[in-house]
């Protein structure tokens, strides 16, 4: 089950052009894999994915799993 609350907050980031997990405002000229930009399509910036995708942390989930759960499906 996604919660509707992530995907209210991945709304609100397309909405209002921010970070939908870390709030911060997409800084389009922040093209490192690490930076501020918009990552793609998502609501979300390229550190945020980038942290997402590389942790090692077994249990981790966060706005940025639930988004792109949510949109496979
Ligand atoms: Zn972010
Ligand atoms: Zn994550």
């Amino acid at each position: 089950m996604i919660s509707n609350k992530y995907k209210q907050l991945a709304q609100d980031a397309v909405d209002t052009e921010k970070c939908a997990k870390c709030k911060r405002p997409f800084d389009p000229a922040d093209t490192r894999f690490d930076g501020q930009a918009r990552s793609g399509e998502k609501p979300f910036c390229r550190g945020c994915v980038d942290i997402c995708q590389g942790t090692e942390i077994a249990d981790h989930w966060c706005p940025v799993d639930a988004w792109l759960t949510g949109s496979e499906r």
